[in-house]
């Protein structure tokens, strides 16, 4: 039987995935996962979709030809720009399709866990433009040092509660999403913001993201006259972003794909988010996957200077991907990811978000073969992170000194 990289129809990757979830959520969850595939291929879900992705999110997102780091790495770079959809990363693509699955089901109430920010304020935005309530759960720590982020939503009319159990961090706000869910069940609808959860979640969401793929094909067939290419680069939180650029290339054995995960101070160091470098199986927030965790399984917490990479679990799809050896992942630590913020900066006029700045770092640690086609996605803008490359300019060697 030949392996398969997406779900299976009880949530499972190989190992992993899964709906370990409280028995008062089991109509919920059941509710989805029945639902969600017929609203999906459903031809009236496909116009609402692709038109909003059109005129809302401003896609297609560009496939930009990067001259000058091309030149550097002797390959043919291309740079998928997720940082130019409407409100800044790829996270929209996802919280628009997820919004008309809710109205579909005939909720009222949507709910969402943020950790940077950024999902809360894809969440907080497409509820403005359907008109429905919205609340977000924050960790404390998380809304004190993404105070922009936290005044976006609630202009945006979301409201954002801080949450005080734990590190005060993503994985706390996601438990407390789960708990508000298990209070309100039949008139809430979980935006979910990566790869992650009980099945469907990671099924749906690699779903909404796969229009990243979907794009490359036939933008690199336009510029290469080739629907695929070498290599494909991602960084890796949740997984959200790498599945979409990776979705339907995954069966494809002629597509290398590399990750970037972020190592923080070193995988050995104590202090990183290294998931699938450090972590074991185990279960977290209704999926088994691999999760970084103390001997008698306390979950430990996540460090990296990438707030949208801080979380100490990865989808099912990729432990399954890494552990069958379909991804090759790499840790790129803070500095090496500052480095290459800079540098593609520099080089292309390009600030990104210091998640998409770990896939940028990525490029110095794989071997390619001469002029290889490789895409990457840069998943956000680096608006957001000014201030954290310019506290840790002296990392970014040349660049850093003006
Ligand atoms: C949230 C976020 C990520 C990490 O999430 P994934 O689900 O792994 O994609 C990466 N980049 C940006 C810009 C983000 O906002």
């Amino acid at each position: 039987m030949k392996d398969s990289f997406f779900a299976d129809e009880n949530g499972f990757y190989g190992d992993f995935g899964g709906a370990y979830i409280p028995e008062i959520l089991y109509k919920c969850v059941e509710d989805l996962r029945r639902a969600y595939l017929p609203i999906m291929e459903s031809d009236e879900f496909k116009a609402e979709y692709r038109a909003l992705l059109r005129d809302y999110v401003g896609r297609p997102s560009p496939l930009y030809h990067a001259r000058r780091m091309s030149d550097k790495y002797g390959i043919k770079l291309y740079l998928k720009r997720e940082d130019l959809n409407h409100t800044g990363a790829h996270k929209i693509n996802n919280t628009v399709g997820q919004i008309l699955l809710a109205r579909k089901m005939g909720k009222s109430r949507i709910i969402a866990e943020t950790g940077a920010g950024q999902h809360g304020v894809a969440t907080a935005t497409v509820c403005a433009l359907m008109g429905m309530e919205c609340e977000v759960f924050m960790g404390k720590t998380d809304v004190e040092r993404q105070h922009t982020n936290v005044e976006r939503m609630r202009m945006l009319g979301a409201k954002v509660h801080p949450v005080t159990t734990g590190n005060m961090t993503l994985s706390d706000a996601c438990s407390e999403a789960i708990r508000d869910w298990c209070c309100h069940p039949s008139d809430t609808f979980y935006i979910v913001g990566s790869t992650m959860g009980p099945h469907p979640y990671p099924d749906i969401v690699a779903r909404m993201q796969s229009i990243i793929s979907e794009e490359i094909k036939w933008q690199l067939q336009e510029k290469e006259g080739r629907d695929y290419p070498d290599c494909l680069v991602a960084c890796i939180g949740g997984g959200s972003n790498a599945a979409g650029t990776v979705y339907h290339y995954v069966d494809d054995s002629r597509v290398r794909i590399v990750l970037a995960e972020a190592g923080g101070s070193g995988i050995d160091s104590g202090r990183t988010a290294a998931t699938i470098h450090r972590g074991e199986p185990g279960i977290l927030h209704g999926s088994k996957m691999l999760v970084m965790q103390t001997s008698d399984g306390q979950i430990e917490e996540a460090f990296t200077i990438s707030a949208g990479l801080d979380y100490p679990g990865v989808g099912p799809m990729h432990c399954n991907m890494a552990a069958k050896g379909r991804s090759e992942v790499y840790a790129v630590n803070d500095d090496e990811a500052v480095l290459a913020g800079y540098e593609l900066t520099r080089m292309e006029g390009i600030i990104p978000a210091i998640e998409s700045a770990h896939a940028v770092a990525a490029l110095g640690k794989v071997t390619f073969g001469p002029g290889d086609v490789v895409v990457l996605t840069v998943s956000g803008r680096g608006d957001k992170d000014v201030e954290t490359y310019l506290a840790n300019k002296d990392m970014a060697g040349e660049y850093g000194k003006f």
